[in-house]
């Protein structure tokens, strides 16, 4: 069969090579001029400095298949996320451990201490948090949210922590004791030459064919038996139902002699600094030795028709159009949706590649036994 993918990020590039090997012909659209989406990284000519051009990424899963599956590709270097924030005129560890709790209170609790200390802070009235809010509240208490998390999420998110899920905090843990690595996960690494040559390697095969700075139009569906569409899926309707909400990011892009800020991920918590973090790039490749700088100032506002969409806003208003738009898309034949814009879900790398890997295997599935393709491999919601 011809198989097209509408996107080189990591989904159409994870399905199309499965598809490949499994002996279907490929084609590829991109309407950038590089494959890899979001986790495109490129050297900078001056200071030779690999740069995360949408933004840090950092490869964390506890998943051995899909940790396997990247190594085949390229060779990933040990690499421990740990994010600092400035918040309130002093510097402090995240995600919140022994080290902030103690630095933040002035205080040399020991874990147990300092788990009760936290406790006695904590609103204990919030028996079952629903918004951001409350679940900081009950966690962590008033002096830490208002600290690291009220003004930060307000930047981030452009509206009030009353209104966002608790489930966006979850995200983080809390540590009584001083492990400051930002992921749980049991593998975590950076590739060695950046996330693109990767990608490319995950492409180079004789029946993938890539075309570049191309836009794929809905009307071309019929050139092919099937299509991968990892675009945004309201945009496959032309966002006739109205535009799905993101935030999009601005990187206010600076360069330094030396070290900056001496880590690569410096947050910025209070809510009068217009920016929520620092990103300096040469400490995601420790190995690496570079005397010139490239650094992010990262902004984040609501996305508008022409920006790169980012994160998706799931309030209660958007769960309504996207449910409509799930509906349609359901009812559409010889295309599936995928990947974080297809599905209109925040989704990390490593959940991309798993949900890729099985959408390609329901896929020669489905055609082994004659039966229909799905829209959705993933449920959207
Ligand atoms: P994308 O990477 O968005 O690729 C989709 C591609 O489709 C794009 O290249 C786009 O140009 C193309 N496209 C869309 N429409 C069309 C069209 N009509 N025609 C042609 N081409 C089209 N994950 C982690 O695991 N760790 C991290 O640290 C991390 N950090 C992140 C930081 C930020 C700021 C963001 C936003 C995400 C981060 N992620 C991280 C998530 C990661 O970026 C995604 O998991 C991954 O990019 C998803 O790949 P994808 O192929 O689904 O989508
Ligand atoms: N967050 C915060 N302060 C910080 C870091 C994170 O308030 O210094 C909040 C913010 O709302 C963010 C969420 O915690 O969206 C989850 O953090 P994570 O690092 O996963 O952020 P993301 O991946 O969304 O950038």
């Amino acid at each position: 069969m011809h198989v097209t993918m509408v996107g080189a990020g990591l989904s159409g590039a994870v399905i199309g090579r499965a598809l490949a090997e499994a002996g279907h012909r490929v084609t590829v659209v991109e309407s950038r001029p590089h494959v890899a989406g979001n986790c495109h990284t490129e050297r900078d000519r001056d200071t030779g400095v690999m740069v995360h051009v949408y933004g840090p990424h950092i490869f964390h899963t506890d998943d051995a298949g899909v940790w396997d599956y990247v190594n085949r590709f390229e060779t990933f270097l040990p690499y421990r996320n740990r994010v600092k924030t400035t918040s309130r005129g002093a510097v402090y560890s995240l995600p919140v451990n022994l080290h902030t709790i103690n630095q933040f209170y002035g205080k040399t609790l020991r874990p147990d201490e300092a788990r009760a200390f936290l406790e006695s802070q904590a609103d204990t009235s919030i028996a079952d948090p629903q918004t951001f809010e409350e679940q900081a509240l009950r966690f962590v208490g008033r002096d830490l949210y208002e600290t690291f998390f009220k003004g930060y999420t307000q930047k981030q998110w452009g509206c009030s922590p009353t209104e966002l899920p608790a489930s966006i905090l979850r995200r983080l843990p809390v540590r009584f004791n001083y492990d400051d690595n930002y992921f749980f996960h049991r593998f975590q690494g950076m590739p060695e030459g950046g996330y693109t040559v990767m990608v490319e390697r995950i492409l180079d095969h004789p029946a993938i064919e890539v075309r570049l700075s191309t836009r794929f139009a809905r009307d071309r569906t019929g050139d092919c038996d099937h299509v991968f569409y990892s675009g945004p899926l309201d945009g496959w309707f032309g966002c006739d139902l109205g535009r799905l909400g993101y935030r999009t990011l601005d990187f206010e892009r600076f360069t330094y002699r030396g070290d900056y800020q001496g880590c690569a991920v410096m947050n910025y918590g209070d809510a009068e600094v217009p920016f929520t973090r620092i990103t300096e790039h040469k400490h995601f490749a420790p190995w690496e030795d570079h005397e010139g700088s490239v650094l992010y100032r990262e902004f984040s506002r609501d996305c508008g028709p022409e920006d790169i969409p980012y994160y998706p806003i799931r309030l209660v208003a958007e769960k309504a159009l996207l449910g409509a738009y799930v509906e349609r898309a359901s009812a559409e034949r010889g295309v599936t949706f995928v990947g974080r814009l297809g599905t209109y879900r925040y989704l990390d790398m490593d959940v991309t590649i798993r949900e890729a890997l099985d959408a390609a295997r329901l896929f020669l599935d489905t055609a082994a036994s004659g039966e229909a393709m799905p829209a959705f491999a993933a449920p959207p919601v």
